[in-house]
Formats: structure tokens, sequence, C-alpha cells
């Protein structure tokens, strides 16, 4: 069938249908007129290897001529553009060794001075006779008007209104204009055939977009600024929709095609726990719970993320899904990223569960307390030798642990739930091979898995990064707490009485976390500022009070001691690294300082700050130092203002774009050339929807060949491997 559907395709080439991406992918570059043997080999530098490659390299801005002003008209102080043509360049070095170079140009209405400073480069790139468009603001010097570093784009010969500017590199020495001139060649030549659209007619005229041909032309040669938009409007959408087709098509497929457990979620050992809770539950985790339990209860195995603040109430929602595991006489296990945690985990489930008895047909009683082990490098020797016994025969009911968890050693009988606590500490790797553990175990079946993130990001990142996975969010604190009030102290007198502020809650019986600043460098430095400002603190702000200091260099007993400590109100204060950062519970803990604030993101600040506000006292949160930049600034700004992870999640997104949110799951975004998780949210949320759509009617994509081609051909095999197995 396939075969004859291609079949049909390649003999109507003849009579020339419009083009699909697959055919300008396998369209090569020698058909451009100018395009010889060397620029062949100076594009593929560039990774433009293909028309389509060509086309799709899209412009990095645009001058508007019809800002223009004329060299004659320009004014003093008032940042214009001006169109002009380079009559001479020359170089200089000055006295404290600086590069200058001064251009002269013209427009035909008068002569203008440029100087640029530290730019040697300019010197090559703007020769005589070049066409150029400049941007800055004019000043006077000597008498005559003259500009200082402005913006520069070559224009070449483009005579259109509205010019693009495309990337350059002057390592491969392609200009803009040469890629403006082939690109234009480009289009010429595929004008008569057309661009085939993927994209059903009735979604365009439902969302206003232009056709695909018309966008390709537009983003390159636009009439009008408004024209550029619609076209980037349009081909960004192509872009969010094959992401959104691939990721919800493969999560899709994978539920078909794997067989997973039909768990109980109602039962003696499940009712026993929700009703020997010392609180009720929070609405969102009452939500949360009916959504996992839904999965559970289903043969398809759960894959879902949940999404929840700091302090919000995870670890309860982990143990119910733990326990509809453990019911039907299954085992369950959760992963946590550090030791600390690790062992803060087997603390809070063990209390949560201390009453709880499971029936056991080997036991005269019928009953027995459930088993709950804790496995990490720590465990050693005979006891460790009976816990992965006591794996491996079914009698554990709970393993908790760290990557100590997915070693070869470890073997379960029947794993039923797999939770893996914050995980953006742990590699995609692991990830999978704890699922894998599950396989190996009798039955075969593949586990439901919990991933657990404290840390928020948008919702259409969300889409995006973990879109083949079902997603719950935890938007709600358990009631009773008190907001944490947050400021940020810059000033040597607000210092000063921060530290009085901070001594008087101490002396109160209170605790403080305070965080040294993060040195990304190396580690050993940080551990040396730590101590650093261990023993300041010591001999000077804390004086007489109990400090500990906790850092990353220190073996994991001596660790685990100063937490004991911290934990049982034998310190104070606690001086550290970022070690601290995620999870950690100490409610008496109601102060935290963080040193040099501006050093770190708004995720990570958030995160400390979640480390306070865990009991009913006031808590508050102290962000250390001058910001060094404007970004610094907003960044500590939005921490004073809000408390709310998501909506901190989505300044930070703001900020700083998405780069730094796709964290290792970038790989698999790379096809986002033109689209922005930012700037184009609406269309994210809109192409997972008609995604949905699509694949509902038409799971194998069967109905819509072209743009399953195009799905295949830009999102490769491995990455959508990659995102599955995460
Ligand atoms: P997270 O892991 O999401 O940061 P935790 O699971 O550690 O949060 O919970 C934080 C604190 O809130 C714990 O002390 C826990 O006992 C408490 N808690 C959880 N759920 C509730 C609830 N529904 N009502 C009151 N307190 C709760
Ligand atoms: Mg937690």
């Amino acid at each position: 069938m396939a075969a004859d559907s291609r079949c049909i395709r390649t003999s109507s080439a003849l009579s020339n249908p419009p083009l699909t991406l697959r055919d300008l992918d396998q369209l090569g570059l020698e058909r451009i007129k100018g395009v010889g043997p060397k620029t062949l080999v100076a594009l593929e530098a560039f990774e433009v290897r293909s028309i389509l490659d060509l086309l799709e390299t899209y412009p990095r801005r645009y001058v508007d001529r019809t800002n223009m002003a004329m060299i004659a008209d320009l004014v003093e102080g008032v940042p214009a553009l001006v169109v002009v043509t380079v009559e001479s360049t020359s170089a200089f070095t000055t006295r404290n060794n600086k590069k200058m170079v001064k251009v002269a140009v013209s427009d035909g209405t008068k002569r203008l001075n440029i100087t640029f400073f530290n730019q040697g480069w300019r010197e090559k790139q703007l020769y005589k006779g070049l066409e150029v468009a400049v941007f800055g603001k004019p000043e006077l010097f000597n008498g005559s008007l003259q500009m200082t570093n402005p913006l520069v784009d070559p224009v070449g010969k483009a005579t259109g209104r509205i010019v693009p500017i495309y990337p350059q590199s002057e390592k491969v020495r392609i200009s803009s204009s040469d890629l403006a001139t082939w690109i234009e060649d480009a289009l010429n030549k595929c004008a008569p055939r057309g661009f085939a659209d993927t994209v059903p007619q009735s979604l365009l005229d439902e969302h206003g977009f232009i056709s695909r041909g018309d966008a390709m032309r537009a983003i390159h040669v636009p009439e009008s600024i408004e024209a550029h938009q619609n076209a980037r409007r349009r081909l960004a959408f192509d872009e969010v929709l094959r992401v959104q087709l691939m990721l919800v098509g493969k999560k899709a497929q994978w539920e078909r095609e794997s067989a997973g457990f039909s768990h109980e979620t109602s039962g003696h050992l499940i009712d026993g726990f929700m009703k020997a809770l010392p609180f009720p539950l929070t609405g969102a985790q009452k939500r949360t719970i009916g959504e996992i339990y839904k999965d559970l209860a289903s043969g398809t195995p759960m894959h879902r993320l949940l999404q929840g603040d700091v302090g919000s109430g995870k670890t309860l929602v982990a143990v119910a899904t733990m326990l509809a595991s453990v019911q039907g006489g299954h085992q369950a296990a959760i992963m946590a990223p550090t030791e600390v945690l690790a062992d803060q985990h087997a603390l809070g489930i063990r209390a949560l569960l201390a009453a709880l008895t499971v029936s056991d047909d080997s036991n005269l009683f019928g009953d027995r307390t459930l088993r709950i082990e804790l496995l990490t490098n720590k465990v050693t020797g005979e006891q460790r030798r009976n816990i992965l016994a006591g794996i491996a025969d079914g009698s554990v009911d709970i393993a908790i642990g760290t990557h100590a968890l997915i070693q070869d050693s470890v073997n379960f009988k029947s794993l039923g739930v797999v939770v893996v606590d914050e995980q953006h500490r742990f590699g995609v790797e692991q990830r999978s091979r704890l699922r894998d553990k599950a396989q190996e175990s009798e039955h075969g079946l593949v586990p439901d898995v919990l991933v657990m993130t404290a840390t928020p990001i948008p919702r259409t990142a969300a889409m995006t990064v973990y879109g083949d996975l079902d997603v719950s969010v935890l938007d709600e604190l358990p009631p009773g707490r008190t907001p944490i009030s947050t400021s940020w102290v810059h000033a040597p007198l607000e210092i000063e009485s921060m530290w009085a502020d901070v001594r008087s809650r101490l002396d109160a019986g209170e605790q403080a976390y305070v965080v040294c600043p993060l040195i990304e460098e190396s580690e050993k430095l940080e551990v040396r500022s730590a101590q650093e400002t261990f023993e300041e603190l010591t001999s000077g702000e804390l004086s007489g009070l109990r400090v500990g200091l906790l850092h990353g260099r220190l073996k994991s007993d001596e660790k685990d001691a100063v937490m004991t400590q911290f934990r049982a109100g034998e310190l104070d204060a606690l001086v550290s690294t970022t070690v601290i950062e995620v999870g950690v519970d100490v409610p008496n803990a109601t102060v935290m300082v963080i040193l040099d604030a501006t050093r770190f993101g708004i995720a990570q600040l958030h995160q400390l700050r979640g480390r306070v506000g865990r009991g009913a006292a006031k808590s508050f949160c102290w962000l250390v130092g001058e910001a060094k930049t404007p970004d610094g600034e907003a960044r500590l700004e939005a921490l004073v203002r809000s408390t709310d992870g998501f909506e901190l999640a989505e300044v930070d997104l703001d900020l700083r774009g998405e780069g730094t949110i796709m964290g290792e799951r970038q790989k698999g975004q790379n096809d986002l050339k033109l689209a922005s998780l930012r700037r184009d949210r609406e269309w994210v949320v809109t192409a997972r929807e008609i995604a949905i759509e699509i694949l509902d009617a038409d799971p194998e994509l069967v109905k819509h060949e072209l743009l399953a081609e195009e799905v295949d051909l830009f999102l490769k095999a491995d990455d959508i491997d990659f995102l599955m197995k995460s």
C-alpha cells in the first residue's frame, strides 16, 4: 500500500505537483544561480545543504527603508537609520592600544564619519563601494556630525523597501546579501510548482493563516512589516504543530503498545492511609490523586509529570500512588537525587505509614506492617544483602533510595509503581533504567511512572518539553502557612539591620539557613568561600550562636550529622552551599539568607526560599547584594513581589527565553527555528489541541501523509526516543 501511494506521487510529479518539504530537502544547492563548488563547501559549514535548508535560513532582522533618513537631515542626539555607500576605511591603534576604525560614508546628500572602537574587523568588512544600513545616534565632533559604534547591516544590491538581514558568518564569508540573492533565486525557481500545504484549508481559514507559499516568500522578501508578521506566524505554527504531532503521536503509540498494571485504587490499605492522615487533603491533592488513580486503574502504563511548588505536598501524593501498587501485592520505589533527600523521604514516608498493615498469607495473624527500606550507597554489608534479598523476594513493599536503586544488583520481584523525585537532577538514562528494571521482573509489565518536579515551568513550555507526559499540577499550598516575606537588601546599613533581625529570631529559638555565594566555576572554590563565610559569620554577625556548615565536599556521614543536628534544633543556623536546595524540610527554620543572591537564577532562588515557610511561624527570606544587570534586578524584584512558582516561571521565561528551561531536553527542540515558546505561547496550546484532534481522527496519520512525512523529516528518530525515555 505504501509503495502504491508513493508510485502515484512520483508519477504525478511529472505533472509538477506542488513541492513538499521533503522534495525541497532533496534538491541540491548547485541549482542556485551563482552557487559554485566553493560556495557549496561554505554553505555546508553553515549546515545549509539543500534548498530546504536555504529557505529555512530566516532573516535575523529587517531594515525598513521607510524609516530611513538622509544624512543631510540628521539631528544631533536623535538616533536614525541611514542607507549609505562606503567611501573609505582606515584603521588606527590608539595610544592606549585600542583598535579604532574610521569609515567615511555618503548617501548623495552629505558625507558622514563613523568611528568603531574595538571592532578591528570592520576594516575588512566595510570596503569601498559597499552599501550598508547604519543605525546610530549622531554626535557633534569637531564641528560635524559623526556616529560611534552604530549598528551596521550590509544591504548589498537589495532594492526592496524592506531589506532582510541574514545571519552572517565571518568565518565562512557568506554575506547577508549573497544569501538574500540565492534565496530569492530559490523562491523564483519554486514558484511554478508552488509549495504543498500540509495544514488543512479549514484550519487555515479558522486561524487566519496565509498559505505556506505566501509565507515562504513574505518571510524573506516582505512587502510590509505586517506581511512579515503574518508569514512568521504561519511558519512558526507549522513548527510547533510538527512538534506536537510527534509528541502526542509517540505518547499514543507508547500507550497502545505497552502493557501495564491495572491497579486497584480503593481498598483497606489506601482507605486506612487516608483515614489516618492528621489533616484533610488540599483540593489540588484530591484532584491530582484522582488523575493518577485513573491512570493506575487502566491497563496502560502511566507516564505522568507532577509539578508542584515547594511545600505543596507532593510526598503525600507519591505515597498514595505507591500504596496502590503495594495493596495489590506489588512493590513500589521512589528515587531521590541525593542521600539527604532519600533519608528525608524515608523519615517522612515511614512516619506517614507507621500505623498501616498489609494482609499477609504467610502470617497466622493475617497482617503485618509495611516493609519500607532505604537503599543508598551508605547501606553496606549484611544490611545491604538483606535489603536486596527482600527486594528480590517481594517482602520489601516500598524501596526508597538514590541512584543506588538502579544498580545491577537490584532486582525487584514485582515493581508496579515508580516515583522519580526532583527529576531535573537525574539524567534521562537513569530514569529509564528504573523503569526497565521493572520490566525484568517476573510478569514483564511496564510499571506506572510518576515524575515529580518542584520546578514549575510555564504551561506551554511543559507542553513542549514534557509533551510526551501527562501533566498534573499541585497549584495549592496546604492551609495554615503564613506566606514568606521576602526582602532584597544591599546597602550596608540594611544588611546590618538584617543580621540584627536574624539574631533576634535565632535568640527566640527559630532557625536560619545562610546560603553562600554560588561559584559555578569550581566546587573547590565554592567550598572555600563557604568556609570563609562560615568563619566570618561565627566570629561576627552570628558569634555565640550554634552554627553548622554544609557543603558538597563533606563525606556523606558528615553531611548527615550536620543535617540531623539542624533538624533536632541543636544548631541555630546552617551555613550552606546550594546542597540544601531541593526538598529539605525543617519546619522550625524560619529564616533564609541568600548571600550574593544576584548570582542565582529565579528558579533556584525560589527553590531555596522554599526551605522556609514550612511551619506555622512566619518566615523571612533575605536576598543580599547588588544586582549587576537590569535582568538581575528584575529577577530579584520578581522574587520580592511573588511567591507563586508558576508566576515566577513565566517571568523567568520572559527574561531568559526558553533555552534554559529546556535544559537537557533541548535536543528534541532544535526543530524550532522560528517559533519561540515565549512569543508563540498561544500557538503551542492551539497546536496541541489540533494535534490531538488530528491524531484522534487518524492515529497513524495515514490520511495526512504529507504531514506525517514532515514530522518524520524534521524530528529524527533519536529525538523521539530521547523524549520517550525520560
Ligand atoms: P513538597 O515535597 O511538595 O515540597 P511536602 O510533601 O514535603 O512538599 O509537604 C510539605 C509539608 O506539608 C509537609 O510537612 C507535609 O506533612 C505537609 N502537608 C502535606 N499535605 C498537607 C495537607 N493536605 N494539609 C496540611 N499539611 C500538609
Ligand atoms: Mg518533596
